[in-house]
């Protein structure tokens, strides 16, 4: 089946380009490796987000859920568990590949985020072997936390943030390597407001256990001590898996990031980006620049399409 738009990717991006290309009327359909919500739902659905405007807070799992809703509602067909592998052409229109066949389309918008994150290793021993139980790179949800000891390895929004969630039902060691967090002010606000116990300038040598975690060794002013653990949450950061984009057929920086001008147009002919994917002078990586970057690449990817008078 033929459809006008095929947005790649069902982030806050993705989601915002299927309701703009929807109230165009063009026939669409976003396609999401995994489930829809993008990072909000896969990296932090308990967390509260309090810069999406119109809402001084809202958890992240309920804002990707209004999105979904939202684009549901305008006529957006959402197909989940399905990878975009490739993007060919076929005479006038665009294959795309996924994993379990293909799709075609008259113009594309690629939102794939920071494609599927690898989270990055700290690299000590343990980590690999205890993977799984009691290691992990995302916090589990709240209700499997309750009672327990967590240690937070970071020092960034993410790790802060994680840590105060898990503050709230678990007692909560946050250990980061450096003598201050790179985290905005505000979180680290919060993070002193709450019970979680600090320990900066604290390097993690090893994580320990049999058939799970039961404690992690770190180094402090040239002293070893070992924190009591059920759980570790390694939040330093993630690695960017945007191999595949490299067959695209299109223009990318040295990081692999998406060349995009002020139309949101890729360096493909009908292929438009945005949200964390693309890169230009003075990109911010938020939702709320994803959600406009989107409606600029909808209303561009419309223009191709259906050629309007004005346009
Ligand atoms: C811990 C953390 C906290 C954050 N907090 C905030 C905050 O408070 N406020 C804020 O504004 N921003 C925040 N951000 C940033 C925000 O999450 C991102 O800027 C936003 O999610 C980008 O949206 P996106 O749609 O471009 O990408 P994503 O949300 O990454 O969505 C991309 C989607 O594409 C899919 N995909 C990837 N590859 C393929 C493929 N080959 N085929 C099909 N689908 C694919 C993925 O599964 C994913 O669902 C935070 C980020 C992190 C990591």
């Amino acid at each position: 089946m033929m459809h006008d738009l095929i947005v790649i990717g069902a982030g806050p991006a993705g989601l915002t380009a299927g309701i703009y290309a929807r109230s165009r009327k063009m026939k669409t359909l976003v396609l999401d490796a995994a489930a829809a919500g993008g990072q909000l739902v896969s990296l932090y659905p308990d967390k509260g987000i309090h810069n999406y405007p119109g809402f001084a807070e809202v958890q992240a799992k309920k804002l990707s859920e209004r999105l979904v809703a939202h684009a549901e509602s305008m006529g957006c067909e959402i197909a989940e568990g399905c990878r975009v592998l490739r993007v060919d052409r076929d005479g006038d229109c665009f294959v795309v590949g996924c994993d379990d066949g293909e799709r075609r389309s008259k113009a594309v918008v690629v939102a794939i985020g920071m494609g599927l994150f690898k989270p990055r290793r700290l690299g000590v021993p343990g980590e690999e072997e205890l993977s799984g139980r009691g290691v992990g790179y995302v916090l589990p949800e709240k209700d499997k936390l309750v009672d327990k000891r967590v240690v937070m390895i970071g020092g960034g929004n993410s790790a802060l943030e994680m840590a105060i969630i898990a503050d709230s039902v678990a007692d909560t060691v946050l250990v980061h390597r450096r003598d201050c967090y790179r985290a905005d002010e505000s979180v680290v606000e919060s993070l002193s407001k709450s019970t979680v116990r600090c320990m900066l300038e604290t390097v993690p040598l090893s994580i320990n256990g049999g058939s799970r975690v039961e404690s992690v060794t770190v180094e402090k002013g040239g002293e070893t001590l070992d924190i009591p653990a059920d759980l570790v949450v390694i939040n330093i950061g993630n690695t960017p898996d945007l191999e595949h984009l490299k067959d695209w057929g299109l223009d990318l920086d040295e990081n692999g990031l998406v060349k995009v001008d002020s139309d949101m147009r890729t360096s493909r002919p009908g292929v438009f980006g945005c949200g964390d994917v693309v890169i230009y002078k003075g990109k911010y990586r938020q939702i709320v620049t994803a959600c406009g970057e989107a409606a600029t690449a909808a209303n561009s990817a419309y223009k191709f399409v259906k050629k309007p008078y004005w346009a």
